[in-house]
């Protein structure tokens, strides 16, 4: 699959095997439409350059290292959730094979949003008794006239949800960085607190 580097100061060469404990599996779910993949997109780095051999790979699927407070991560991401052609497997799959997860709503899609808690209560049911790391999404936080879920809300759900919150826009490419980094602060801080 597909991987590359966050940043240009760091080349792919900085990227280690993925044996170790700094690799994390990070999934996007949320309705269809919300913006998963526009995220996915962004991560991988599709519109960095032009010659992007992002499609030639098409998987679901990207790699990319980034550093975060000094330290090296890898994240996996997978953006599979929305495929239909593979069967309602998949869905079970992502709920298994998560480190961590992006719940994505869209601020301009109230059903998005609700759809969200529902997302919430099935994880929680497939991985029970587990402390994951979660992030609540709002994203197309650009579409400010199209607004039907305010950032108070999404706020409070995420306290509901236990989980950190943040609103993105793919579009205009606002907060993406600091979602990625968010969740591997996330996974970190379970990962610290068990050290201890
Ligand atoms: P997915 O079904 O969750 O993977 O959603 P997509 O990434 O395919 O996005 C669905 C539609 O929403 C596409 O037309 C995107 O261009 C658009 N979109 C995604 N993110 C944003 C955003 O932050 N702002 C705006 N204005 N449009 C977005
Ligand atoms: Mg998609």
């Amino acid at each position: 699959y597909y991987r590359r580097s966050w940043s240009s100061e760091s080349s792919d060469s900085v990227i280690s095997s993925e044996s170790g404990s700094n690799c994390y599996r990070v999934v996007l779910i949320g309705e269809h439409g919300v913006g998963k993949s526009s995220l996915a997109n962004i991560f991988a780095g599709v519109h960095d350059s032009i010659d992007s051999d992002c499609e030639v790979l098409g998987e679901d699927t990207y790699e990319r290292t980034l550093m975060v407070d000094g330290e090296s991560a890898t994240i996996i991401l997978l953006d599979m959730w929305d495929n239909k052609r593979e069967g309602e497997w998949i869905r079970d799959h992502c709920m298994q094979v998560g480190d961590a997860y992006l719940i994505v709503y869209s601020i301009t899609d109230r059903a998005s949003f609700e759809k969200a808690s529902e997302l919430r209560i099935q994880l929680r049911r497939a991985r029970q008794k587990e402390d994951i790391p979660i992030i609540l999404v709002g994203n197309k936080s650009d579409l400010v006239r199209c607004r039907e879920v305010s950032v108070a809300e999404g706020r409070a759900c995420a306290v509901v949800f236990d989980c950190k919150f943040i609103e993105t826009s793919a579009a205009v490419q606002h907060n993406v960085k600091e979602l990625f980094e968010g969740i591997v602060r996330q996974v970190r801080l379970r990962r610290d607190s068990k050290e201890k």
